[in-house]
């Protein structure tokens, strides 16, 4: 756990620091952050963080036709607040076929989908071939579907199993037709945070590396936080600092960047048949102050990153329209299905219609806008 702290004093004029200091452009530090979580006039934080997205990025909300496709839940690693992955051999495991996959892209785009985004299980045995073959697949059945697919820790998983640079794998996979990288799997970017909850993960550094490495090759990447798990509040800050000085040096290279900050909120798994309770809280998922706090603070501590996007499969459809009035512009896109997380917040469905997500932001007075993997408008 971190240890940084700061005083009430300390904390007091931070808070009313902060906000002039958002307001100005001029850039929030570690105690600016911490300071904004002990804030408790949460409308204040909201109606500022609102302000600051509409003066950076304007007033659309942006969704997407999109259909995940998680290709196995067999998984070598064991994150201790993960409920979606099987260890080899357990009976519930499941690897669909590169064909599988590949018809299920193809389903989606004949439903209208543009974007794909393809996640799985680091599979022990899978070799880089089936990835490879996925993305070729996929581009070979449509050609204009974009793929964005596999979390850094399968990126690093490929190079092991292929004796070959990171680099190099994103170059195959780019040929293949890679479009972008989703931002899963950084969890809390800290050493102590991965030794705790997740010890058999590549640690922080290293998905920040595979992030710089694709960056550099002018992938576009998104950026996702785990929080609500075992993290202080003062280690989520530092996670967004150290995002948003990776975004600083990739924007200077001018290539690739962080599109899309993805704040996903911890919500406990069923137990895995088998194996210990995983140390979460005692309850099933953050509460509603926390995530409201962590999407405004998201948006005013990462002011280089345009995109926050209110996850509504793991945040829950009602929770995510109101993060709309706290930072976020985005509300992904129809999903179809998502299998990662076993519930969500209001036991709603896996999948929206184009329809409801429309409704949804034009609710809130903004307006929808659909567009493509690259924020362009459709
Ligand atoms: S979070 Fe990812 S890497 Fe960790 S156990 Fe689950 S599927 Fe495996």
């Amino acid at each position: 756990m971190n240890g940084r702290k700061i005083t009430s004093e300390e904390a007091e004029k931070s808070l009313l620091k902060a906000p002039e200091k958002a307001q100005r452009g001029d850039r929030l530090n570690f105690e600016d952050g911490l300071a904004l979580y002990n804030c408790r006039d949460i409308w204040r934080l909201g109606r500022l963080a609102e302000q600051i997205t509409f003066d950076r990025v304007g007033r659309n909300v942006y969704y997407s036709i999109n259909r995940h496709i998680n290709y196995t839940n067999i998984c070598r690693i064991n994150c201790r607040f993960c409920g979606f992955s099987r260890r080899p051999g357990q009976a519930d495991g499941y690897v669909l076929s590169v064909e599988e996959v590949a018809e299920q892209a193809r389903q989606a785009h004949q439903q209208g989908a543009t974007e794909v985004h393809i996640v799985g299980g680091v599979h022990p045995e899978l070799p880089f071939n089936y990835y490879r073959l996925i993305v070729e697949e996929i581009r070979r059945a449509c050609p204009k579907l974009h793929i964005k697919a596999f979390t850094a820790v399968e990126i690093i998983d490929m190079a092991q199993k292929a004796d070959l640079s990171m680099d190099e794998i994103l170059m195959q996979l780019q040929e293949a037709g890679l479009g972008s990288l989703p931002g899963g799997g950084a969890e809390i970017l800290s050493e102590e945070y991965f030794r705790r909850a997740c010890p058999d993960k590549p640690g922080p550094e290293k998905w920040l590396a595979v992030h710089a490495a694709a960056h550099r090759r002018g992938l576009m990447t998104n950026a996702t936080m785990l929080y609500g798990y075992i993290e202080s509040p003062a280690e989520r800050i530092e996670h967004l600092i150290k995002l948003r000085k990776l975004q600083d040096e990739s924007l200077r290279n001018g290539k690739g960047r962080f599109q899309c900050f993805v704040p996903l909120p911890f919500i406990r798994p069923h137990e895995k048949p088998g194996e210990p309770s995983p140390a979460t809280p005692d309850d099933d998922s953050t509460d509603v102050l926390t995530d409201l706090k962590t999407i405004a603070i998201s948006r005013l501590m990462l002011d280089n990153i345009d995109h926050v996007k209110a996850f509504w499969p793991m945040l829950g459809v009602k929770l995510a329209q109101i993060a709309l009035c706290f930072g976020a512009n985005d509300l992904d896109g129809t999903v179809q299905q998502y299998r990662i997380v076993e519930k969500n917040r209001d036991n709603t469905t896996n999948s929206l219609s184009a329809e409801q997500i429309r409704a949804l932001i034009s609710e809130t007075g903004r307006t929808p806008v659909r567009r493509d993997a690259f924020y362009r408008p459709i």
